[in-house]
């Protein structure tokens, strides 16, 4: 089974896609996690990203393109996936390197996924350097103007299902097993 999710930051992604890796018995991917791993590295691409990331601006997706298609050839990948943070465009959506069975996009409004980020940072394990206010921002305008346009290009293609993501994690997660086994 290979799924994508799609959501603004602060829609469960990360929640969802590991419940769903224990259902689908895939392991969870998620690009956020790679980069966060990649800025930690004392190297120019480690710096670069770290710069961009901390903006909440996009990495560019001639690098992006290159480390998911390194992931994803990997043995542990080849039975299928659950993909968390990409695609985030039209470009990356046609680069993407194998057939998709679902994407599902997680619907939470933009004030729900701010409280949610906002309510992440005061648990200080969890705090993020693309966190702040104006990163927040940013990432999600590029949202509404890079990503969600995927809705419509994946909803033509047949494979797009919509959750209702201001539901409690278990409602969620029983909504979207609901509708991938229809
Ligand atoms: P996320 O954890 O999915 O919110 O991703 C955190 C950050 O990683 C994003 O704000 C981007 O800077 C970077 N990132 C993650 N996935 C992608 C992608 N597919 N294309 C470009 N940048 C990405």
């Amino acid at each position: 089974m290979r799924i994508i999710l799609l959501g603004v930051q602060g829609s469960g992604k990360s929640t969802q896609g590991n419940l769903l890796s224990k259902v689908f018995n895939v392991p969870y991917l998620s690009t956020g996690h790679i980069f966060r791993q990649l800025a930690k590295e004392d190297t120019p691409l480690g710096q670069e990203i770290k710069e961009i990331m901390t903006k909440g601006f996009l990495i560019p997706d001639d690098k992006t393109l290159e480390i998911v298609k390194d992931y994803l050839t990997r043995p542990e990948y080849k039975t299928g996936f659950i993909l968390d943070g990409y695609p985030r465009n039209i470009s990356q959506a046609e680069s993407f390197p194998t057939s998709i069975d679902k994407i599902v996009y997680i619907n939470v409004s933009d004030q729900e996924a701010r409280r949610r980020i906002e309510g992440r940072n005061s648990n200080k394990d969890q705090i993020r350097p693309d966190d702040t206010p104006e990163a927040i921002t940013r990432r999600i305008n590029i949202f509404h103007k890079f990503t969600k346009p995927l809705l419509e290009y994946y909803k033509n293609k047949g494979v797009l299902v919509e959750v209702n993501g201001e539901q409690s994690v278990d409602e969620i997660h029983k909504e979207i097993v609901n509708k991938i086994q229809k």
